[in-house]
This record gives C-alpha cells, structure tokens and sequence, in this order.
C-alpha cells in the first residue's frame, strides 16, 4: 500500500525535547518505520522550516520525509500554522498529482487534518485522522493561556465527521471526542507502540549516585515538573534528574528553566533537582534503566510515551490518573496513579515506592510485560494497515463521486 503521512509541525527527523518536538515526532517516525517493514510504502510530508532542508529526505528503507513549502522556512509555533495550511494541502495534492496518489492519507494532529482532508478531496484519496491532542482539553486546563487558533475545537469536531476514520490512542481521548459530536462508530481504537528494540529491561544504564526519580519530557507547564519539584521535600535522600527541554547548551537562556530551577530553590531542593536539557534517543534508554522510579505527573496527557518507554525498559512508574496514562499504567500493577497537580499524592505514592523494594521489583515484571505483550509497533502497524485496507474499500466506491475542481479549501472542510 501507498501511505502518506501528513504531520505538518511534528517531523521524523527533529531534534526531540524542544517544546514542540516530542511524542508526536516519535509516534510518525516508529509507525512510519514499522508500516514499511511490513512491505507498505510511506512519504511523510511535514513543513519545510528550514531553508536548508532537501525536498526529500529517507528516514529509514521504504519511508521518505517531504518537506512541504508552506509557509516561511523558519521554525514557527504550532499554534501559527493554520494560515500554511492551504498551501500546504495545494503543494500535497500537486505531489500526489505528479508521483502518484497515495492509496490512503493518515494525517497527524487537527491542522493536518485539514490539509489531508483538503488535498484528498481534490485528488480522491480517503483520509484517516489522529489528533494526538485536543483543543477541547487544551481549553479546559490552560484557560486564557491557551494559545490555540481561534475556532480550534469546531475545525476537529467537523473533522471528526469529514475524514473517513478517526484513530483514537486512548479511552479517555474516545470519550472526550464522543463529548464533542463525533460519533462512536466512526473511531477505531489503535494505541501507539513503543520501540522495543531500543527499550528494553537490559542494557546500559547511567550511573547514579544516590535514589532516583526520572522525568521525561518537554519543558512545558502541563507536563508538570513543578508538581514533582514541591513534591520532592517530602521525598528524602531522592533526587530528581529531568530530561528535555532545550540542548544543554541553550539551558540557561531558557526562560521556562529558569523558572523550575526558582522553584527548585524555593523549596530547598536545588541540591536535588538536575536539569539534564533535550537527550537524543539513543540514550534514552539508559536513562530511564538508571532510574528507580520514573514519574510522569502531566495535568493531562493525550497519550503519553514516556511512561510506556519507561515500562518497556522494566522501571515502575508514578503517573497521574490522566488520558493515556489511565489505560497503559495499570494502577497497582505496573506502577501507581495519582491525581493530576498533587504533589503531596504525588510524594506519597514517591515515598511509598521507593521504600518497597519488593513492590518495585514486581511492578518492572509486570510494565516489562505489558509492554511487550500490548504495545509493539509491529502489532499497531498491522492493525492499522487492516484499517487502511477498509477505507480504501469504501473510498473506492465513493471517490468517483469527487470532483478534483472542486477542491475545498480548509473553511470549506467545516462548512
Ligand atoms: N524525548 C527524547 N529526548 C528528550 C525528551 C523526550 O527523545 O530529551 C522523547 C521521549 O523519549 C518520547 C517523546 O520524546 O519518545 C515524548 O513523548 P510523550 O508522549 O511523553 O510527550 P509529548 O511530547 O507527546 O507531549
């Protein structure tokens, strides 16, 4: 099968961290990778956000990056995409016009969506949508200081009616979009892989030197690393090591940086908190084999990667009761839920943790095996292409329907 990916801001090839980089970018690559090795070929197509970048670039045998000229060759906030949108569907459908249609379009994240759902309208190529986030949670927890484009939340609920198929990653995520109108039966539940050839339970591990609690992820406000920081007092002899964020080299200059390492000091702990900066993911695993703990205490979570990288790699985890992290940790078994912005529950459970050692060693069995058995990428490639399969059936019958003049523009997809 032709599969093109479309993930406008997230590409395979960035430098994860940085605080638009992170669980998307990895989900298209691995999903990416895994769809080719089962014989599928893949064209990723994300926004040229540098000059320097070729038109084509292969990230693995049978996956090519294109990078799309919409918009100017600079990295910009995700947030300010939406106006690139249309020239970025017009360049797509022109590829698919002049290298061959692909047999289906699988966009990542709502602006995607849009220009899938643009191009392959034009050029009768059914769509299938992830959204990875949703401006609806967005709103609920950020408030004023969400800074999503304006009409966010109708663009996905019309989406949700105008692609073929919804892909959801989690419960709580299926339920949210049932909330917002689309309806059940059009979503099929896939949740994302983790790579286990790179995290697994055996391997080199950083050394420590004392009790460790790891979190990864971007340095942003709702992965909530401050939560961690006024837990860590109740948490004695512990340290907490955090990965992600800016190179180490841009650390200090990091406003958001110099925020924890504020808090860290307010709540006398600085001698305990290092700020490692963005790690690439070859170390990953190490990393997370160096930890005895590794905490993922987001305010919400679309799904959650670093908790089931974590698992993988046999470490028990303390997370919150949020999004994806409600169905990958199983409470009690693989790791502990806490509620989200609580950081006595969060010390608490830390606390309990790590003076048990025989709870530790049972919940690393059971997250090594969960990984395993749940969540390969091969298993959610291969579901996925059962899915691609039955879009491209119906769209088969519909497409001759389509007229490629009349091309909809992204307003017209929410008409
Ligand atoms: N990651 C990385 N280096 C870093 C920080 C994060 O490789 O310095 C990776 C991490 O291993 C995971 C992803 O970025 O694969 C973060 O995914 P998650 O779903 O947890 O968070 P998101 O970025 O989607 O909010």
């Amino acid at each position: 099968m032709r599969i093109a990916m479309i993930s406008e801001h997230a590409s395979p090839l960035a430098t994860l961290g940085g605080v638009d980089a992170g669980g998307q970018n990895t989900h298209v690559a691995e999903l990416a990778a895994a769809l080719a090795g089962d014989g599928h070929q893949v064209r990723v197509y994300t926004r040229r956000d540098d000059p320097g970048l070729p038109e084509v670039a292969p990230l693995t045998d049978g996956v090519d990056v294109v990078h799309v000229p919409a918009g100017p060759p600079v990295t910009l906030p995700k947030d300010d995409l939406l106006p690139h949108m249309g020239a970025f569907a017009e360049w797509m459908a022109a590829d698919w016009r002049g290298n061959g249609r692909p047999d289906v379009a699988h966009a990542h994240f709502w602006m995607s969506g849009l220009a899938a759902v643009t191009a392959g309208r034009a050029c009768g190529v059914p769509v299938v949508q992830t959204y990875h986030a949703l401006g609806a949670v967005k709103k609920r927890h950020q408030g004023a200081a969400d800074s999503s484009p304006p009409g966010r939340i109708g663009y996905e609920r019309a989406l949700g009616r105008a692609v073929d198929r919804v892909v959801v990653q989690c419960t709580d995520e299926m339920n949210e979009l049932i909330r917002l109108g689309v309806p059940r039966h059009r979503m099929t539940l896939i949740p994302s892989g983790v790579n286990q050839a790179r995290f697994r339970p055996d391997g080199p591990a950083f050394a420590k030197d004392r009790t460790r609690v790891l979190t990864v992820g971007r340095l942003v406000e709702r992965k909530g690393v401050e939560d961690l920081i006024r837990a860590l007092p109740a948490v004695p002899g512990a340290e907490l090591v955090v990965v992600g964020g800016p190179p180490p080299s841009e650390m200090d200059g990091d406003p958001y940086v110099r925020r924890l390492r504020r808090a860290a000091e307010s709540n006398r702990v600085a001698d305990r908190v290092r700020l490692v900066g963005a790690v690439s993911p070859e170390d990953m695993p190490a990393w997370y084999r160096s930890a005895d703990v590794v905490a993922a205490t987001p305010w919400y979570e679309p799904f959650g990667l670093t908790a089931l990288e974590a698992m993988a790699c046999g470490v028990p985890v303390v997370a919150t009761a949020v999004g994806g992290l409600l169905d990958t940790v199983v409470d009690g078994v693989t790791g502990d839920l806490v509620p989200a912005r609580d950081p006595a529950a969060i010390s608490s459970a830390l606390r309990r943790l790590l003076t048990d050692d025989v709870r530790r060693t049972e919940y690393s069995a059971a997250a090594a095996d969960r990984a395993v058995q749940c969540y390969s990428w091969e298993r959610v490639a291969a579901r996925l292409a059962m899915m691609y399969a039955g879009v491209t059936g119906v769209a088969a019958a519909t497409a001759a329907g389509r007229s490629a003049a009349a091309a909809p523009t992204a307003a017209e997809v929410v008409a």
